[in-house]
């Protein structure tokens, strides 16, 4: 076990995710020791990995004259905290002979640095050498921010922050529930009685959003969940219906449904989906080695992701994005190349390329059952490159915690078909009013002040509490 001590409270969140995107097998424990004699130490079985002493901060400091503006760079309090992060690194970085293609950025959005220094008047010229100094960043990864910040900027200027909203639908129902799960979703087998009760009740929701939001104008739709096919046909149509009778489409720059797992995906559901105008689906594989989507409990075959493709196509769906998991216990370089040549076939418009992120509520919750992730570099570098050749560059980016090697989601996307919510959930520079159970509301004020509304998690609580989740949201709306 590596424990990791810590003088502030304030160094535990950094240091300890360093430590363990260093050690990702290991299991680490971090506290706050007041009189410690050294910022930080990290140790193994009563030997010392690192400690971090008051000369390394110093160091740190002359070797780099930091400029003024670091205490407001978020996720950075003072110079002191990000000079101690970057000496652990170093110490790290030394017993590990590791580098991590982030640095020291731990919990802070890559992008937002990169769109901050953007609104500053920065240059690519001027920002990767500077994210590279001060955080330990590498250039590849340096460069990647600096172009998403600059497409993400070009379309934040078109949209409307003031009086433009963005609305979230949630359906909290899979086939079966995937065994890296974190959402709160549920088999639907457990739940079949109940969806149209479910479905009274985010009407309702959406019918209060509705009438709340008077005057505003509605620019994404996202239905996710969840899988939203999992629905009958007849009740994918009323659910769309409601949204069609209460929402003005005047401002509306995307609407997409999560048809996500192939499984639920049928022709009839297709045709009510494309009746009601939506612009953008998602069929998602994760993988397109059937040994993986077998142990990963996705139940649902190659087979069957490429025919709803195909299907989705015929039925004239111009903008579908497809979900690839690298790191996926048991898979090799090889079984990656292949699903990337299988998705080159079918050349989806977006795709998205995830690096696997284990949260301790997913049935699979350990890095040694995932098999390790050894050339999880080399996998998500391939993602790159065949989205490249399917014509597809990079448009948005975020990190999670305990991710796979420490690295990055990142989305792809073909000309003109960039998934603008998905920019939007990450940025959090719009309202996103979101309904359902487990859905979470985020009021963006003027200022970049953020507000959240949450909704119970539970279906059967989501049903019985529903008109407190509208006052839920009448106070932050
Ligand atoms: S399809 Fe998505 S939401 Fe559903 S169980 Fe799998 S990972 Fe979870």
């Amino acid at each position: 076990m590596i424990q990791v001590i810590c003088r502030k409270e304030t160094y535990i969140y950094n240091t300890y995710h360093m430590t363990k995107a260093f050690y990702p097998s290991a299991e680490v424990v971090s506290r706050r020791e007041e009189k410690a004699s050294n910022y930080v130490m990290v140790t193994a079985d009563g030997e010392t990995l690192a400690a971090v002493s008051e000369k390394d901060i110093f160091g740190e400091i002359k070797a780099e004259k930091p400029e003024k503006d670091i205490a407001g760079d978020p996720g950075v309090e003072k110079p002191e905290k990000r000079m101690l992060d970057k000496a652990l690194y170093r110490q790290l970085k030394a017993r590990t002979g590791r580098d991590l293609a982030w640095g020291i950025l731990m919990g802070v959005r890559p992008t937002k640095l990169a769109i901050k220094k953007l609104a500053e008047g920065f240059s690519k010229a001027d920002f990767v050498p500077w994210f590279m100094k001060n955080y330990l960043v590498s250039r590849e990864k340096a460069e990647l921010a600096w172009q998403i910040a600059v497409k993400e900027k070009t379309l934040f200027d078109k949209l409307d922050t003031k009086e433009g909203y963005s609305l979230y639908v949630g359906i909290p129902f899979c086939p079966t529930v995937c065994s890296y799960c974190s959402f709160s979703s549920g088999e639907l087998s457990a739940w079949k009685d109940r969806i149209d009760e479910y479905l009274d009740a985010l009407c309702r929701e959406l019918r209060f959003i509705a009438g709340v939001s008077a005057g505003k104008r509605l620019n994404t739709v996202y239905i996710g969940g969840g899988t939203p096919t999992t629905l009958k046909s007849g009740q994918l149509d009323r659910l769309l219906s409601c949204i069609d009778a209460h929402f003005s489409r005047e401002h509306l720059l995307e609407y997409t449904v999560e048809a996500g797992r192939p499984d639920s995906i049928t022709k009839e559901k297709l045709a009510v989906i494309r009746n009601h105008g939506i612009t953008r689906i998602s069929i998602n594989p994760q993988t397109m080695q059937q040994k993986t989507l077998d142990r990963i409990g996705r139940k649902h075959t190659v087979e069957e992701v490429e025919k709803a493709f195909f299907t989705a196509r015929e039925m004239g769906f111009a903008n579908i994005n497809m979900d690839l998991i690298m790191g996926l216990p048991g898979e090799t370089k090889k079984d990656v190349a292949d699903t990337l040549k299988r998705i080159e076939a079918l050349s989806p418009d977006n795709l998205t390329v995830h690096s696997l992120a284990i949260k301790r509520v997913a049935r699979m919750n350990s890095r040694e059952e995932t098999g390790g992730c050894a050339d999880i570099e080399q996998m998500i570098n391939a993602g790159a490159k065949a989205a490249g050749r399917m014509g597809m560059s990079p448009y948005y980016l975020y990190r999670q915690k305990n991710i796979a090697g420490n690295f990055e989601n990142v989305g792809y996307a073909k000309a003109g078909k960039a998934g603008i919510y998905n920019i939007l959930i990450m940025e959090e520079v719009q309202t996103i009013v979101a309904c359902g159970a487990g859905s979470v509301s985020k009021r963006v004020y003027p200022d970049g002040l953020i507000k959240r509304s949450e909704n119970v998690k539970d279906v059967s609580q989501y049903i019985e509490r529903i008109g407190e989740m509208i006052e839920r949201k009448r106070v932050l709306i």
